[in-house]
């Protein structure tokens, strides 16, 4: 409450109508007769928008199919061997070899799903009854369900201005139940590790990064995925490379691999992994089926050939419009941890409240540039079936131990992480934007802005 009206206050103050007239004389969008410096008439006001044809972006992945992918399910087809253990070479374990190289750990596991590579990353850890992990308040579902499916209990911690987990929210989440951390790297920006890794090894934790949103984005130099302990991926079609569905593990600790491989592969090891193993070191346990399709892990293996590709183009449209936007009064940008590694998703604005945010998307919109607030993902613990620890069966082991049954989610456990996502609008990206489609996206946010800060 304190923190976003001292906010707001500043907001305000910094984006003043003094300021606001400099940039508007100095972008000569000011009505030159009229007594009062004014803005130029918004679109939402009877105005002439910045585009006649509305712009909005599109899946990425597909927009990259070409005769790569092509050539490669092609392959799978005439070899007759849809199934990764069977046929001469798999193209699911080309497209591991493939992606653990390009991110730099030493194994990679393709599964079906970001959803089972988090149960498989679970299983790895041997996060289970009695276990809790901590994670964002603002995520995906699935990061809650595997804790959940594992029997284990989700501790949320606050989001920050970047948009993931809060490294100084963590460490008052800690009980010594506390098994695990999960780190998001959410729509493209990239999570403080440093920090989070620091309280994970005073506090012997694991640190699990879901890279489900950020394929391709760095930390320091170092590809998410190859920092924590262990890492998941998501191929689903909204992610930056995709095969409509699809998944991957990846971590440099083999005994994890180990667990994972089995876990996800009905408890044992098939060539090439018995002989990678030599047996393994563990036994068969009651485990699962996630194995990845030829099909997938044939147009995966296309797709990674793209990913440098989408992430550059992402990264430079995403500095074309701050650049175009930078000088404005008072404005405030989401944090990113690391500019440089970040994929550039989006450019997000801190707009002071959620009534001036819902104006600005509400006036953006208006001019032709699809625009919204922080998305993909969910508030989670005011979500009803999680407020409500809803579970298949009610005497779910999660929620029947003391901690268990005592512990509250709702609102009051996330009131920062409500008040930031509450506040923030913007664009997402898309790699094939041309410099008229980022202009116009500059213009239209300068115009709305300009006429918000007057108004
Ligand atoms: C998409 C997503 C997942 C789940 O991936 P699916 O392939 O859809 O199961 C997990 N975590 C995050 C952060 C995601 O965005």
């Amino acid at each position: 409450m304190d923190q976003s009206s001292s906010n707001r206050r500043q907001f305000l103050a910094a984006a003043g109508a003094a300021g606001a007239a400099a940039v508007l004389a100095r972008s000569g969008r000011v009505h030159a007769n009229s007594g009062a410096q004014r803005a130029e008439k918004l679109a939402i006001e009877g105005g002439t928008p910045v585009r006649k044809t509305p712009l909005r972006y599109r899946p990425y992945g597909p927009q990259f199919y070409d005769e790569v992918e092509k050539r490669e399910l092609l392959d799978v087809l005439e070899s007759k061997a849809p199934f990764r253990w069977h046929g001469e070479s798999s193209k699911a374990l080309q497209f591991e070899q493939a992606y653990a190289k390009h991110i730099g750990v030493k194994h990679a596991l393709g599964v079906t799903s970001g959803t089972t590579a988090l149960m498989t990353a679970m299983a790895a850890l041997e996060i289970g009854p009695g276990d809790e992990v901590i994670l964002p308040a603002w995520t995906w579902y699935a990061d809650y369900d595997a804790i959940v499916l594992a029997g284990g209990l989700p501790v949320f911690a606050e989001i920050d201005e970047s948009f993931n987990i809060d490294p100084n929210d963590i460490e008052q989440k800690i009980t010594p139940q506390t098994k695990a951390i999960i780190a998001v790297h959410l729509q493209g920006t990239v999570a403080d590790m440093d920090p989070i890794l620091d309280i994970a090894r005073r506090h012997n934790l694991r640190v699990l990064e879901d890279c489900a949103q950020c394929c391709g984005g760095k930390y320091r130099g170092k590809y998410v995925g190859s920092i924590g302990d262990i890492g998941i991926n998501s191929f689903q079609l909204s992610k930056t490379i995709t095969s409509g569905e699809g998944g991957a593990v990846t971590t440099d600790d083999s005994e994890l691999f180990e667990r994972a491989v089995r876990f996800h592969d009905v408890g044992v090891l098939r060539p090439p992994y018995r002989d990678d193993f030599r047996g393994g070191v563990l036994a068969a346990f009651a485990s699962s089926n996630f194995r990845m399709s030829e099909f997938t892990g044939a147009v995966l293996k296309g797709q990674l050939e793209k990913l440098e590709t989408i992430c550059g183009r992402l990264r430079a449209n995403a500095r074309k419009v701050i650049e175009g936007i930078a000088d404005l009064p008072g404005l405030k940008l989401r944090k990113w941890p690391d500019p440089q590694g970040d994929i550039g998703v989006g450019v997000f604005l801190d707009m002071g409240n959620r009534q001036r945010r819902d104006r600005f998307l509400r006036a953006l919109r208006a001019e032709g540039i699809h625009a919204g607030g922080p998305g993909g993902s969910v508030i989670l613990p005011v979500d009803k079936r999680i407020e409500n620890k809803v579970t298949v069966v009610a005497r779910w082991p999660s929620f029947q131990s003391p901690r268990g049954r005592a512990i509250r989610y709702g609102a009051a456990c996330c009131p920062r992480t409500l008040d930031i996502i509450g506040r923030f609008g913007g664009v997402i990206m898309d790699p094939n934007f041309t410099d008229q489609d980022l202009d116009d996206i500059v213009r239209a946010i300068r115009k709305v802005f300009l006429a918000m800060a007057v108004a």
